[in-house]
C-alpha cells in the first residue's frame, strides 16, 4: 500500500507522526500533491504552547498553526505563508517551526533554480535530525524531494545515454560522481 495515501501514524524514535493524506492521484511523484488539510487540534487538549511551554491566559491567547493543526501562543505562531499543499495560495497563520519547512517546500516549486537548489539543501539539512524528519514528513516533503530526485533523475538519464560524452564524463571524473549517486 503506499504510505503517502494512509492516515495511519508511523513512529519515528517512539514519536508518533502523521502521514499526510494525499487527495485525488495518490501517486508519490507526483509533482505537486494536494494534501487533506490537518484536523485542528481541540482547544480543550492544549494548556500550553505546544513549542515555548508557556501557559495560555486571558491575554496570552491560543492560536491553531493552519499547516499542522497544533496551538501556540502568537510568538511561536507569528507568520503567514501561502500553503498551497492544501490547495491555499493566500498567507495562512503557520507555527515557526512549519513556517520554515512549508517556505522550502514553496521554493522548491519555484522555477528559479536557485530557489530550488535553496529547497533541496535545506530540506536535506532537516532530514538528519529526527524532529527535522518527522516534520518534513508530516508536511509532505518527501512527495517535494521525489519529485525534484525524479527530475534529475531524468537528466542523469540523458546524461549517461549520450555515447558522445562518454569519454568527456570520464575524463573529467563526472562518471565517478554519477556512480556514486547510483549505487548507495
Ligand atoms: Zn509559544
Ligand atoms: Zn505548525
Amino acid at each position: 500500500m503506499n504510505p503517502f495515501g494512509s492516515s495511519d501514524n508511523v513512529k519515528i524514535d517512539g514519536t508518533p507522526v502523521r502521514l499526510p493524506v494525499t487527495i485525488g492521484n495518490p501517486a508519490a511523484l507526483s509533482p505537486s500533491p494536494t494534501f487533506q488539510k490537518p484536523i485542528w487540534m481541540p482547544d480543550t487538549e492544549a494548556d500550553s504552547c505546544l513549542n515555548c511551554d508557556l501557559k495560555f491566559t486571558q491575554f496570552r491567547r491560543k492560536h491553531h498553526c493552519r499547516n499542522c493543526g497544533k496551538i501556540f501562543c502568537s510568538k511561536c505562531c507569528l507568520d503567514k505563508v501561502p500553503l498551497p499543499h492544501f490547495g491555499i495560495n493566500e498567507p495562512e497563520k503557520v507555527c515557526n517551526n512549519c513556517k520554515l519547512i512549508v517556505e522550502l517546500m514553496n521554493k522548491a516549486k519555484s522555477t528559479e533554480m536557485d530557489q530550488k537548489y535553496e529547497a533541496v539543501i535545506g530540506l536535506s539539512n532537516m532530514l538528519k535530525n529526527t524532529a527535522g524528519l518527522s516534520k518534513v514528513i508530516e508536511c509532505g516533503g518527501i512527495n517535494t524531494m521525489l519529485s525534484i530526485a525524479s527530475a534529475v533523475a531524468s537528466a542523469l538519464h540523458c546524461l549517461a545515454q549520450s555515447m558522445m560524452l562518454n569519454e568527456f564524463l570520464v575524463e573529467t571524473g563526472c562518471l565517478k560522481v554519477l556512480k556514486k549517486f547510483l549505487i548507495f
